[in-house]
């Protein structure tokens, strides 16, 4: 994954066929686990559902390569129950043995870090199986996600939950953000209002992030409770109207200045 928190995927390759548009109005609130039976790169699922009536939104490799093949935002057709289909991600994992079934080390570790990133972004909540996690098999009649729902299960839900942890705790997730190795700070998610002339936003936690906006004073942004100090300042963060998530600096890390006030 380039970034878990936009879940920006590997590579995008956007299938135009056996998927549908759009979600019928419907809201995402489970993700559904599949495995490939076989395995397959990104690639390789593209090519299977150019002629099969079936997609995922989501694969995971056995090199723990993550495709997006169905944006989050059309409906993929891998439930087998089309109800299931409008209000889920499906998640497709290679496998690297197949008697019995069984997906890599690192394939299990990626799988389960974007199901912990999704439950995130769609407020599913902590990662629980039967809750907001389902096996394939829960709405249709197949073996299907095999090992995932079997042997593999505790130590898959175990990782999703840890990643969700560290994900959404005062501790900035690891991996992506140049916060990661920095102290998480907690902010007060609410409106605040700019008390300096120009404040910066910019792409990631860091001064030496790309500027994609500018607030100016008397302006209202509306943070989340995500906070890190970097660079020798304490940043908020936000997410804006494309689903980027956007970071903004509250004050230098001595707190001598306060850039943003809490609205009241
Ligand atoms: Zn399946």
């Amino acid at each position: 994954m380039k970034d878990w928190n936009n879940l920006d995927a590997d590579e995008n390759l956007i299938l135009t066929t056996h998927m549908t548009k759009g979600r019928q109005g419907r809201k995402i609130d489970k993700i559904v686990l599949h495995h490939n039976g076989g395995n397959l790169t990104g690639k390789g699922c593209y090519d299977v559902w150019q002629t099969r009536e079936a997609s995922a939104h989501y694969q995971v490799a056995s090199d723990g390569r993550i495709t997006q093949l169905v944006w989050d935002t059309d409906t993929a057709w891998h439930a087998g129950d089309w109800n299931a289909n409008l209000t889920s991600i499906g998640v497709e994992h290679a496998d690297v043995s197949s008697d019995p079934w069984r997906i890599s080390d690192v394939t299990l570790d990626n799988g389960a870090h974007l199901v912990a990133a999704l439950c995130k972004r769609y407020g599913l909540g902590r990662p629980q199986w039967g809750v907001n996690v389902f096996p394939h098999s829960h709405f249709s009649a197949t073996a299907c996600p095999a090992s995932i729902a079997g042997g593999q299960r505790a130590a898959y839900m175990a990782k999703a939950q840890a990643y969700y942890d560290s994900m959404t705790g005062s501790h900035p997730a690891t991996g992506s953000s140049p916060a990661a190795n920095t102290g998480g700070v907690n902010v007060v998610a609410g409106a605040y209002v700019v008390a300096c002339d120009a404040l910066n936003v910019r792409s990631a936690p860091s001064t030496g992030a790309k500027v994609v906006a500018s607030y100016k004073r008397g302006q209202t942004v509306n943070l989340d409770h995500w906070g890190a100090i970097a660079d020798g300042y304490i940043w908020g963060r936000y997410t804006a109207y494309s689903g980027a998530i956007r970071y903004i600096a509250l004050a230098p890390a001595d707190k001598s200045v306060w850039y943003l006030a809490l609205k009241k």
